[in-house]
């Protein structure tokens, strides 16, 4: 299974959601995270890691590589990609991909970014192109009492776009992995690293019944 990683702006957490998915999956069966983003976020994440994580990373020049060494193929593959993809790139993520995530941040209220994305899905659609099934996650969400969450979420509702109803809420646990190159579970002495987690896997596990149907 191919599960891409797509945002219509930096900053909503697309590393991180890759990460996460990688290692959600790959604690499961052999999984790829090859990262076609230019900032090279996730292998930077992943060479900082001092234990072995639950997945292989590459760049898409490396996953070449790994290929024509004879690499065994993975039963998935995660790929993090650029942010605001040109038309052409959105073409080939959604024709060659089983499933697009879309982390968004609660600020997508006021975002001039998604317009274009949901612009670009629809010219896709007329001209024939296949659009692989996809779904919003909500992502750096801030606590209660901010409503910021819910009202992102409703926004997306009511205009039929799917999303996850499980957001990811807003830790530092997430920060200290990122420094530390390790999934949100291995953080320790932080008493939201464990909720933090559990965050991501209800998601993920929320998009699996999605995808499987
Ligand atoms: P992108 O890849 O879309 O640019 P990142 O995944 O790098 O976004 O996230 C942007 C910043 O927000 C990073 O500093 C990251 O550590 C932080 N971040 C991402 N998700 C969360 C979260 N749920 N809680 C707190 N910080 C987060």
């Amino acid at each position: 299974m191919i599960i891409t990683i797509l945002s219509h702006k930096g900053g909503a957490g697309k590393t991180v959601t890759a990460i996460h998915l990688a290692a959600y999956l790959g604690k499961q069966s052999p999984t790829l995270l090859v990262d076609s983003d230019p900032n090279g976020s996730a292998l930077r994440w992943a060479a900082r890691a001092e234990k072995e994580l639950p997945f292989k990373t590459f760049s898409q020049e490396g996953l070449a590589g790994y290929f024509m060494k004879g690499g065994t193929p993975p039963t998935h593959m995660v790929l993090d990609t650029e942010a605001r993809p040109t038309l052409d790139q959105l073409r080939s993520h959604a024709s060659q991909s089983d499933f697009l995530l879309i982390p968004t941040t609660p600020s997508i209220l006021s975002s001039d970014t998604l317009p274009l994305l949901l612009q670009d899905i629809g010219k896709l659609a007329s001209q024939g192109d296949r659009i692989c099934p996809f779904a919003f996650l909500l992502t750096i969400v801030p606590p209660r009492p901010s409503k910021a969450g819910e009202e992102a979420q409703a926004f997306l509702k009511e205009r039929g776009l799917p999303i996850l109803n499980q957001r990811i809420r807003r830790y530092n646990a997430f920060e200290i992995a990122a420094l530390k190159g390790c999934p949100v579970y291995d953080v320790k002495g932080d008493e939201n690293a464990g909720i933090a987690w559990s965050d991501y896997t209800q998601a993920f596990k929320e998009m699996e019944e999605m995808i499987n149907g």
